[in-house]
């Protein structure tokens, strides 16, 4: 027998689709069309019922093993087709949130004919069932991957489908205008002009327009999916670490980062304009590593390097010392947008005259005090949107495939406009191009090879 292949929606797949670990519960899904029968076969309710018979969708009961034998406690929750996830039959059995009772149920659903799903299976199917299109799928990996609130409501619009709607539209009149000089191409040379009219022409522009007014919005849609790293630098003891607990309790929402960050508080997430920002704090970078100083100190370099923007505390008690500016001069050398920050100015305001190198803005705050933190935050906000545009809840695009692909649509739609004069068959070539490539963002034409990129990046189970 072939082996199945990740398009195949003809078997039915089974995975546990909670991450590893201890939890309260976790989840074994099945999906196809032995959905319900595997479940029917492998799960006895605690009240007797035939699930097979019951119009019910939540039943209470136990996983058993081939002998009859308890597994798991188990709530069993059946959605029947097209009415679930990924249209097919669907059975999610909650068991005991560990590797123990989850493996288990998995193996007996794999015994009883089920198939392992490989990584994004469950969305792809609802991809391949014409459920989702692929702007949609991808919106997913983003809800599951948002770690603030901005982040999350732009994803929950992409999933909801406001890009798809609006590469629709433009599919639609792309495929409206194709139609008429289609027509064309049958009529004698003399009823052209009545087929291509200006009406038709002006439409297109249009549409070109909307087209590049999409695509500018691809950066500020990265940024907000993305989001960015800010560092915090500067000489012990200016308040680095003061700095990044005052933003903290200012932000409004503070998404909690990964285990492990949050106890030693290196780095947290806050929203700033809208944006994801990882705030990294490289005093605590030094600290935690203080057996090994010189490997701290080398993160601490790392992380400052690798962020999009540092922040240069400077203490204004002290002025700018020598070892700031080297620091500072030394960021800007690394094409790293700076922010001085001038801290304490609840003891005494910063210096007039300081030759500071080529930085991108300056802020006075008390990171004690809690003074000049919206402005510092404002500048933060506009180095990092500046000249950008969309805001978070706008269409926009978001990864760099769907960009290339709408810039060669528009290209196509150009060199039509450009050439409208010629014979109707180039410009029915051009429109089918830029159908091509719109189709290539909604899933339509997408190659192959894209569509395994995206459901490859899931996790096995969703
Ligand atoms: P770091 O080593 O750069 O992380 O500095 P800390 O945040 O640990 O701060 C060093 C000292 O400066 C602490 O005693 C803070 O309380 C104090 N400090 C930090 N920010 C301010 C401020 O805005 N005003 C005043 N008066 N003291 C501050």
């Amino acid at each position: 027998m072939p082996a199945p292949s990740a398009t195949d929606t003809n078997d039915t797949i089974a995975a546990i689709s909670t991450p590893p670990g201890e939890g309260g519960v976790g989840i074994v899904r099945i999906s196809g069309p032995l959905a319900l029968t595997i479940a029917a076969r492998i799960f006895r309710s605690s009240h007797g019922r035939d699930i097979a018979a019951t119009p019910r969708r939540v039943f209470h009961g136990h996983v058993v093993d081939g002998n009859g034998r308890p597994l798991d406690e188990v709530l069993l929750h059946l959605m029947r087709a097209p009415h679930s996830y990924t249209c097919e039959d669907v059975a999610e059995i909650n068991g005991h949130g560990g590797a123990g009772p989850l493996n288990a149920i998995l193996e007996e659903t794999l015994r009883h004919g089920a198939r392992l799903a490989g990584p994004g299976e469950f969305t792809q199917r609802a991809f391949l069932n014409g459920r989702i299109d692929l702007v949609q799928a991808e919106a997913v990996i983003d809800q599951i991957r948002a770690r603030t609130r901005a982040g999350l409501q732009a994803a929950n619009a992409a999933a909801g489908g406001v890009l798809s709607k609006a590469i629709h539209a433009m599919r639609e009149r792309l495929m409206a205008a194709l139609a008429r000089v289609e027509a064309a191409v049958d009529f004698p040379e003399d009823d052209l002009p009545e087929l291509i009219d200006t009406e038709l022409l002006d439409g297109l522009r249009a549409t070109h327009r909307e087209m590049l007014e999409l695509l500018d919005t691809c950066e500020a849609g990265r940024l907000y999916r993305e989001g960015v790293a800010v560092a915090i630098a500067g000489r012990p003891n200016v308040g680095k670490s003061s700095l990044f607990n005052a933003l903290l309790r200012d932000a409004r929402a503070i998404v909690t980062a990964q285990a492990g960050t949050t106890r030693d508080r290196l780095e947290e997430y806050i929203t700033i304009a809208g944006v994801p920002v990882k705030l990294i704090d490289t005093a605590g970078l030094r600290e935690t590593a203080d057996e090994v100083e010189r490997i701290g100190v080398e993160r601490a370099r790392e992380a400052l390097l690798g962020a999009n923007l540092a922040l240069v505390v400077l203490d204004t008690t002290a002025g700018a010392t020598a070892e700031d500016l080297a620091l500072a001069a030394e960021l800007s050398a690394h094409e790293l947008p700076v922010v001085v920050v001038w801290n304490k100015a609840d003891l005494q305001p910063p210096p007039e005259e300081v030759a500071l190198p080529d930085i991108h803005g300056s802020v006075v705050v008390s990171a004690t005090a809690g003074t000049g933190l919206d402005a510092l935050e404002r500048c933060i906000g506009d180095l990092l949107l500046g000249g950008l545009q969309a805001s978070a809840g706008q269409v926009m695009l978001t990864r760099l495939h769907q960009k290339e692909s709408l810039r060669r649509a528009a290209d196509s739609v150009a060199r039509l406009l450009d050439n409208a004069g010629l014979s109707p068959e180039f410009l029915a070539a051009d429109l089918q191009e830029a159908l091509h490539a719109l189709g290539e963002i909604t899933g339509e034409t997408t190659p192959d090879d894209i569509l395994e990129m995206v459901f490859s990046s899931f996790c096995i189970g969703k």
